[in-house]
């Protein structure tokens, strides 16, 4: 086992900064140390084997994206970064863990979807990877299988209340799912928009010849994420379930939560970056240009971009503030233009949708200490250690402390990132919504369990890596 010390640096932790030095041995954290403390009998620095020096930049627990779809099946085609491409990206960006989403089809057995995505991941991954479970299909044999997934370490299994014909849940299904979730602890996640009612908008607003990218978030209007947020927090209310809503995007969900939470429900919810940074209108302006007037078919995700003239974007960034929004993750769901994104070229319904961000999460969310609208300890909470307690991996993961994993970022505040294709994107595909995002703030250096993955700018990591995290309950339910 091999030893090091990251020096000179700002340790941050949800709760606070000091300047410290961190030892690792071999994948742990063994001790933090005051700088240059020679408490342990000697300099340290003179008989460990490696010693990063951190003088000047930030010591931050690991990124642990719990939103991710490496090699999702969607539309006839699969998300276009596979479990390699897609870790070595996240590690590039700081991001030391994830938390993918193992796909039950209908009709598929929840063991057989479960397995197949092990399959996928099991020694492909640099960093570390969890699952939730997606239930595509609620019946008598996917309800019996939930409670059993507890001893495979994945304690959290969503639904969709969109995509009819697809991953598609009605509310007699939810409430039985969610009735188990009550039992179990199980954290019951949401896909919260009002499917039937944006399928039908969509297909009276293309038989209107309204088929460009722009119109997707027309067709999801924020009022269909509004209800479907409400109805998921009552069935929850009804049954004790904990719910927790992915990829809020509207400021009206946000409320909802917020009232839920005002009330003492166990209900929380995530925003992702695209929401915080982007509008409909820049997609409405993207309507004319080099890709034939589809370039806005890079900003098609669901939920959708909202309108920056109703101030959703700030208000993401005010829910982050009060704890009504209590992580950001990815939802990491990549697509290429060319042969994926173009197959909507007529019709936005047939767009895959998904936006890429695994690889500038940390770097995108730091921006919000630059211009002052989170602070350095809330920027960690929202990217490491929430993820970590909500999901099941506090102490392990989401801390640097003695006796968790060695999952440790280095993070230059002088440095800079200039965000693009050709620049700095290890994501695998051919453009990038974020291309041109200049970020005050780089990455410097990542480990992973004691392991450099990135340093100087280059890459270390070997794939295979990343180990499988069996997941403990939530540790953020009273
Ligand atoms: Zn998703």
């Amino acid at each position: 086992m091999s030893t090091t010390l990251i020096k000179g640096g700002t340790v941050v932790s949800a709760t606070g900064r000091v300047a410290a030095d961190v030892l690792v041995d071999g994948a742990r954290i063994v001790a933090v140390l005051e700088p240059g403390s020679t408490a342990l009998g000697h300099d340290l620095a003179s008989t460990v084997d490696a010693v990063i020096d951190a003088t000047g930049k930030y010591v931050i627990p690991g990124g642990i994206d719990a939103h991710t779809h490496m090699q999702l099946p969607f539309g006839g085609t699969f998300a276009s970064d596979t479990f390699e491409t897609g870790t070595a990206a996240a590690a590039w960006g700081g991001t030391t863990s994830i938390i993918d989403f193992a796909v039950q089809r209908t009709g598929e057995k929840v063991q057989d979807g479960l397995a197949h995505w092990h399959e996928l991941a099991a020694g492909n991954c640099h960093v570390d990877y969890g699952f939730h479970q997606i239930i595509g299909g609620v019946d008598e044999d996917s309800l019996a299988a939930l409670p059993k997934l507890i001893d495979e370490g994945i304690t959290s299994f969503k639904m969709f209340m969109a995509y009819p014909g697809v991953f598609y849940s009605d509310d007699a299904q939810i409430l039985k799912a969610m009735q188990i979730s009550a039992d179990t602890g199980l954290m019951t996640m949401m896909h919260a928009e009002n499917g039937p009612v944006i399928d039908v908008l969509a297909e009276q607003l293309v038989k209107q010849g309204k088929i460009e990218p722009y119109y997707h978030g027309i067709a999801r209007a924020w009022q269909a994420e509004e209800e479907a947020t409400h109805r998921a927090i009552m069935l929850s209310h009804l049954t004790g379930a904990p719910l927790y809503v992915v990829h809020v995007s509207a400021k009206q969900a946000v409320a909802q939560l917020a009232t839920a939470r005002d009330n003492g429900q166990n209900v929380f919810g995530e925003t992702c970056p695209q929401y915080l940074y982007m509008s409909l209108e820049e997609q409405l302006g993207a309507m004319s240009d080099e890709w034939g007037g589809f370039e806005g078919a890079k900003y098609v995700c669901s939920t959708p971009l909202r309108s920056r003239e109703e101030g959703h974007q700030d208000h993401m960034w005010q829910a982050l503030r009060t704890n009504d929004l209590q992580m950001v993750s990815t939802d990491h769901c990549p697509f290429c233009m060319k042969d994926q994104k173009e197959l909507g070229k007529g019709d936005f319904r047939a767009i895959p949708n998904g936006i890429g961000s695994i690889e500038h999460r940390m770097d995108l969310m730091y921006q919000g200490v630059v211009t002052g609208q989170i602070t350095l300890e809330r920027w960690v909470e929202l990217t490491s250690t929430t993820p970590a307690r909500m999901f099941g991996l506090y102490g392990t993961k989401g801390v640097i402390q003695p006796g968790a994993d060695a999952d440790i970022v280095v993070y230059d505040p002088n440095g800079h990132t200039s965000i693009g294709v050709d620049k700095t994107h290890h994501m695998n595909m051919d453009h990038s919504a974020w291309e041109g995002y200049e970020i005050d703030g780089h990455v410097d250096v990542v480990i992973s369990r004691g392991t450099v993955l990135v340093s100087d700018g280059e890459f270390h990591g070997t794939k295979g890596h990343g180990s499988f995290l069996k997941r403990g309950l939530s540790q953020y339910l009273i």
